[in-house]
């Protein structure tokens, strides 16, 4: 195979494309991050890293350092001086539940209008299968508007890094996946993640549509496994089962696996419930009702309120929220992200306000978030300096998001400080004898 070297513009520079471009910049490539929100470019070339993700900021120093990395508004410039150009920016779900392509569609016909010579366009955002086939559509209908014939190929690359983990995700995948039926586009990948394809990373060669169901596929096949532990666990509450044991169980079983197997108070974060709510939809639209990820659509929506509801209940049922100070530990969807986007926190929060509770809040990163996401409930929520300040005369404190700093608090101090000692640990980071011990009333999830 020859060797091609690979000169790389991504394009959108927020969580997916500030990754994978520091990172493959750090592979050795030298790549061009390009986003139309200038504030956030100017930030990133002066090294501050406008996200929360552990280790990213180290990445880029070195990589800006080192001249591999830059950052610029100018998508012509950038992809003057690439052979590569990855699709980074997002596909927002719109009102039907589809993915919002219109963000991709404005790239790919950017791209159109300003390459002159051959270009490997990278589709790295989640989208709907037959996608890379539409960019490539719009890609050419530019094309033609300038009388051009510049050669192109699409190749779909999803990405399937977690927040708050993203760069050892992007830099230990567990495997790589390249949709295109060209081969020149496949050697030019094959020496884009040159680093991981020589250390034996699984790299998976398929066409562009398997490449984008892989993506739907396994995001939704997660979201049902969290689910059906959801749904066991609720069963345990009723039936005397213990769900920590029964899950422990369950993932030592090779079959199964242990991952995603944690009760809570359902799912969030920016692509569970985007992309089951689009591979739904996609299902419907070819008439192939995807039942188990509807289900699971509509089963994770009432997780969500029925963790709700149960504080409510143990406060004293429908009408006890009212006048009630409740302490909030945790906003973000996950612990080690400020990324609130679809956060159980949300709907949680709403539920307590809106039955008459005042909210007392601490999240280690995602206060800003915050701020503006409850601008609808603002005026029952107070943001705390810390996770002990949000206890502060409170009648109940709930842990949504299991922070490490949240799995060690001083028990007897939360006993002190709270006004009634309700502890609700959404998570069940905490052992129920240890803070009955300490004068709490506990509940876990999935416990009797
Ligand atoms: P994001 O909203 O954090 O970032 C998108 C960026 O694109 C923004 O900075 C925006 O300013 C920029 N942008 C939009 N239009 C642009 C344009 N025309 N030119 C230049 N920049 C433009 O989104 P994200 O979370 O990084 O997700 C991006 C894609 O990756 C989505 O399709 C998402 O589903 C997928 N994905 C996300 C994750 C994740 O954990 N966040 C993981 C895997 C895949």
């Amino acid at each position: 195979m020859p060797i091609i070297m690979a000169n790389i513009t991504v394009i959108g520079t927020g969580y997916v494309g500030s990754v994978s471009g520091a990172c493959l910049a750090d592979f050795g490539n030298h790549v061009i991050c390009v986003d139309n929100n200038a504030e956030k470019i100017e930030a990133l070339k002066k090294g501050i890293i406008p996200i929360y993700e552990p280790g990213l900021g180290a990445v880029v120093e070195r990589n800006i350092h080192s001249g591999r990395l830059s950052f610029t508004t100018d998508t012509a410039g950038a992809l003057e001086k690439s052979n590569v150009v990855f699709i980074a920016v997002g596909t927002p779900p719109a009102d039907d539940g589809s993915a919002d392509l219109s963000y991709v569609e404005a790239v790919a016909r950017q791209i159109g209008s300003l390459i002159d010579k051959y270009t490997v366009v990278v589709d790295k955002s989640t989208v709907p299968i037959g996608t890379g086939r539409k960019v490539g559509q719009w890609i050419r209908e530019e094309l033609e508007k300038r009388n051009q014939k510049t050669a192109f190929d699409v190749v779909s690359n999803p990405e399937f890094l977690r927040e708050g983990s993203a760069v050892y995700d992007f830099t230990h995948p567990d495997r790589i996946v390249i949709g295109s039926e060209s081969e020149k586009a496949r050697d030019i990948m094959k020496e884009v993640y040159r680093s991981l394809y020589l250390n034996e990373t699984p790299y998976i060669e398929t066409n562009l549509e398997s490449a984008e169901m892989i993506k739907y596929a396994s995001n939704a096949f997660l979201a049902v496994k969290i689910t059906f532990i959801n749904e066991i666990a609720n069963l345990c509450e009723k039936t005397g089962a213990n769900v920590t044991d029964v899950s422990r169980a369950m993932g030592r079983d090779g079959r199964i696996g242990s991952k995603f197997l944690h009760p809570g108070p359902g799912y969030g974060g920016s692509c569970f419930p985007k992309d089951t709510n689009a591979l739904a939809k996609i299902g419907r639209d070819y008439g192939e009702i995807q039942n188990i990820v509807e289900t699971t659509i509509a089963t994770n929506e009432k997780q969500k309120i029925r963790a709700a509801k149960k504080i409510e209940n143990a406060l004293g049922g429908p009408g006890s929220l009212k006048g009630k100070t409740i302490a909030i530990l945790g906003l973000a969807f996950k612990p080690n992200t400020d990324d609130m986007r679809e956060s159980p926190a949300i709907s949680i929060c709403e539920y307590l306000a809106q039955g008459g509770a005042k909210l007392r809040l601490y999240d280690p990163a995602a206060m800003k978030e915050a701020a503006w996401r409850l601008v609808p409930i603002k005026d029952s929520v107070f943001y705390a300096a810390d996770e002990y300040d949000a206890m502060k005369n409170a009648s109940a404190l709930i842990i949504i998001t299991e922070w490490n700093q949240f799995r060690n608090i001083d028990l007897a101090a939360v006993k002190n400080t709270l006004a009634e000692p309700n502890f609700f640990d959404l998570r069940n980071i905490y052992k129920q004898e240890e803070a009955e011990a300490a004068g709490l009333r506990y509940f876990g999830i999935g416990r009797a």
